[in-house]
């Protein structure tokens, strides 16, 4: 008998209906023994997540503002749930004292929290199985830095006085006990801590699609769907802007060497998108495996001859941009030319002055900026042994009359990265995705 970590999204604990769906995969295998919940999500698109309305009751709490109103939406949500399934719980005394903690205790984290913490209570009642508070278990060090190896020596001593248990996921604790989150969505992280302390065979990420697809499908229509991706394929993905998971999800596992298989909690019989350390063998000859992009970058293109000979002139041009703070995604270089691709986030209204420090710092022959960029990231394991990929990716490109500012490879010769106007975003992802389907 192998380890199951099941973790569901909000939207799989939403209502009455969905908790029956969670109960039915949770019981369809023993494997599954430890759960990691969210707190409630939307039921419908205009409804309002629980998270939300509990950072509402912070900010009523800290304005000295009454919290009631905002919490009487909580309440019913819960209570709704609670009398549909007929639980035994004492849910009513426990959501009251919930509130007035969240006034007494005042900080934007704890409130957050109590969306999971009460959904986890709940969920654990309606199982059958153990509660485990994330604050006893799961560790930030005292800047919020959270702690992974005490957490793992603590949490994994834990897991084995419980066979079966729920545990909240999006927080745990500063050293003090004082309740710390995780950035929001961050309940994945929590079952991929759990899957590795409980040495998980399989980390289930269970949510309301069947998995990831190749690409966005506001852009490609009907996009294949990903069965099978590498965890380097994933962060590659992720960090372009493919949002099934939260990206730092996939550090515990991947370390651990759990596979991660994101599931559907309305489509239990879909297998959804296996996530692995290694491609598996079946999987081993295909070229790409997806495509992600985002727009809203600049490039500032520095020109300066004999720059090539001239040493410690990259250093300067990213001090530069030090000195103003700035992080960049690119630099790709040539003989005599240098640039950087920054995200328009990061530069906000600092453009003119970094112009200003490189010239001062490197006395380029010219600079030139070029806003409005997106850059697009085509990711497969498989474009290094495939012959052609490239020219492939760039045919289909020229085809589509899209112009190439920026090429960037990498050096994970996972991914092929290309910078073009962002007015030629849509068309230049569905020209790709095109090329290889
Ligand atoms: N409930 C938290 C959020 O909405 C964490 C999560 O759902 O993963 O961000």
């Amino acid at each position: 008998m192998g380890i199951k970590v099941a973790k569901f999204g909000g939207s799989s604990l939403a209502s009455a209906e969905q908790f029956k769906k969670v109960k039915n995969i949770l019981l369809m295998d023993p494997d599954r023994r430890y759960v990691v919940p969210s707190a409630p999500g939307k039921r419908f698109k205009e409804d309002e997540k629980v998270t939300d309305l509990l950072y509402k009751c912070y900010q009523a709490a800290e304005a000295g503002e009454r919290v009631t109103p905002i919490f009487e939406k909580i309440y019913t949500r819960y209570m709704d749930i609670v009398k549909e399934l007929g639980v035994d719980i004492d849910m009513e005394t426990l959501l009251k004292q919930t509130e007035s903690e969240i006034i007494r205790v005042c900080t934007p984290d704890f409130a957050a929290s109590r969306g999971e913490y009460l959904n986890g209570m709940l969920l654990a009642a309606y199982l059958g199985w153990d509660f485990i508070d994330p604050r006893e278990c799961i560790k930030f060090d005292r800047q919020g830095v959270f702690a992974s190896e005490w957490t793992n020596e603590i949490l994994s001593e834990k897991l084995k006085k419980h066979e079966y248990a729920v545990i909240p996921g999006f927080y745990g604790s500063f050293p003090n006990g004082e309740v710390r989150t995780f950035s929001r969505g961050g309940s994945d992280i929590s079952g991929a801590i759990v899957a590795r302390a409980a040495n998980a065979d399989l980390y289930e990420n269970w949510t309301d699609v069947s998995g990831f697809l190749m690409a966005d499908p506001r852009i490609v229509e009907n996009p294949r769907e990903i069965r099978e991706l590498t965890y380097k394929e994933l962060r590659e993905l992720s960090y372009m802007g493919a949002t099934v998971l939260h990206e730092d999800s996939i550090f515990p596992v991947h370390k651990a060497g759990i596979p991660t298989n994101i599931k559907n909690t309305n489509d239990p019989a879909h297998p959804g998108t296996m996530i692995l350390s290694k491609p598996s063998e079946e999987n081993a000859g295909s070229t790409i495996t997806g495509i992600a992009g985002h727009k809203n970058f600049t490039l500032i293109s520095i020109e300066k001859a004999m720059m090539n000979a001239e040493l410690g002139f990259g250093r300067r041009v990213l001090q530069a941009l030090e000195d103003f703070d700035v992080s960049f995604e690119h630099l790709p270089t040539g003989i005599d030319t240098m640039s950087v691709i920054i995200a328009d986030s990061e530069l906000k209204t600092r453009k003119n002055e970094i112009v200003k420090r490189i010239h001062e710092l490197c006395h380029p022959d010219s600079i030139d900026v070029t806003e409005g960029i997106a850059l697009i990231a085509t990711v497969g394991h498989g474009m290094v042994r495939n012959p052609g990929t490239a020219a492939r990716l760039f045919g289909a490109l020229s085809e589509a009359k899209v112009n190439v500012l920026m090429i960037d490879q990498g050096s994970s010769e996972l991914n092929i990265i290309v910078g073009v106007d962002q007015n030629d975003f849509d068309k230049a992802v569905s020209a790709i995705y095109n090329a290889f389907n």
